[in-house]
């Protein structure tokens, strides 16, 4: 089922990344945090491909608004079109799926995020919903990874859960802040260091963002960090093509 939302405002959230914020008007949609759905300008709507997935970046607790958040990569009329559209330009959002979620039962207790990029969205989501319910049993890390602050999706937000205490960030920038020099994988691989020793073997790994990004996180941890594969729960944001 599609269901009707009406945009509410959107608004840059790091350097080419915009934050889109809907309000939905049919009743009955629901989502867990880190779940996806597919974004389409409505029929009549004078573009030819209409549609792109999003994870949801608001949390289920800020229903009836949802959010997202994308790149706008040159070339895309998707993007052109939603990043022309204004307040009240109408959408449809599909049901949200994906089992790129929070385990239902505390166990592990810690929770380790890995954010290529864009690849933050499923995990605002989440942060924001454990946030919200204050009580969340878990401890949550996250490594968000881009070239400076200014690429960072949602910096200010993150400096304020590491303030509050709501997860731990550590964020890897790959082309500034010297010193340390190092090429981007030393610089990935020294934060995915400091984040394991932290978490600690019992955690889970989530992974996230462009599929480029993801696969070499995942080549990483396995071969270099030796974690085993059932630790690991990877989103991939197919489309993206290789950067
Ligand atoms: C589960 C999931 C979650 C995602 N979450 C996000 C997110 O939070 N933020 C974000 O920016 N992007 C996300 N993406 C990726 C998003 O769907 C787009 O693919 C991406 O943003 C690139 O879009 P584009 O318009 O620049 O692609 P273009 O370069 O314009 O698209 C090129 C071609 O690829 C096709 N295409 C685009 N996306 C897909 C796709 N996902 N699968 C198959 N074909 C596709 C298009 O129809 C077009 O023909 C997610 C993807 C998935 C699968």
């Amino acid at each position: 089922m599609d269901y009707s939302a009406r945009l509410l405002r959107s608004f840059p959230v790091s350097t080419g990344t915009l934050c889109v914020e809907f309000e939905l008007l049919t009743p009955g949609f629901s989502f867990r945090a880190g779940q996806a759905s597919l974004f389409s300008f409505p029929p009549e709507f004078p573009l030819a491909d209409k549609s792109r997935i999003f994870s949801l970046c608001s949390a289920p607790s800020e229903l009836p608004t949802v959010s997202i958040a994308t790149r706008l990569t040159s070339g895309s009329l998707f993007k052109e079109a939603l990043a022309k559209s204004r307040p009240g330009q109408m959408f449809l959002i599909g049901e949200a799926t994906g089992e790129f979620v929070i385990p239902e039962e505390a166990r592990p207790k810690t929770l380790v995020f890995l954010a290529g990029g864009i690849g933050i969205t499923p995990f605002r989501s989440m942060i924001r919903e454990s946030r919200y319910r204050k009580n969340s049993p878990f401890r949550i890390l996250l490594l968000t990874v881009n070239r400076s602050r200014a690429d960072t999706p949602f910096l200010s937000e993150c400096e304020a859960w590491m303030k509050e205490r709501t997860a731990l960030w550590i964020p890897v920038l790959t082309q500034e802040g010297l010193p340390p020099a190092g090429s981007r994988q030393e610089r990935i691989e020294e934060g995915l260091s400091r984040i394991l020793d932290m978490a600690g073997v019992e955690s889970l790994l989530y992974l996230s963002g462009p599929p480029a990004m993801v696969d070499a996180f995942h080549q990483i941890l396995l071969g270099q960090f030796l974690v085993e594969e059932p630790r690991i729960k990877s989103e991939m944001f197919y489309g993206y093509l290789a950067h």
